[in-house]
């Protein structure tokens, strides 16, 4: 497979990859959205969200323009979906970024940026 040359296809690539190394644990998939507005009308890039038993990283075209931006976010949305807490009332802190998620963030930053982690992800189907 080669390296995806769209945003959606890279999305795909580097998920797969993430969830073949981390275990994400549940059934995740990439939505894309024409834009997100936050309550302030802010706009902003993605988030994951639970539906069902299923995880879903939602993404915006309008903000990620390239597949570099695209893939920092994947990056970030899959350490929240590795994190995501069991069902119930420990779900309801979603905005959080505890030391865990940014040492999570930094291993997988590493591996993907430094130790052939964006090679390993080509070969993965988009
Ligand atoms: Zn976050």
């Amino acid at each position: 497979m080669p390296k995806g040359r769209t945003r959606q296809q890279r999305a795909a690539q580097v998920l797969k990859w993430i969830d073949a190394n981390w275990i994400v644990g549940r059934k995740i998939s990439v939505r894309w959205v024409a834009e997100l507005l936050d309550d302030d009308g802010e706009e902003y890039c993605g988030y994951t969200d639970r539906v069902g038993k299923d995880l879903v990283i939602v993404l915006s075209k309008k903000r990620l323009t390239t597949i570099q931006e695209t893939t920092d976010i994947v990056i970030h949305e899959a350490c929240h979906a590795i994190q995501w807490p069991p069902s119930g009332k420990a779900e309801r802190r979603r905005h959080h970024h505890p030391p865990s998620f940014w040492a999570l963030y930094g291993e997988i930053r590493d591996r993907f940026d430094h130790d052939h982690g964006h090679e390993e992800a080509d070969a993965f189907e988009w």
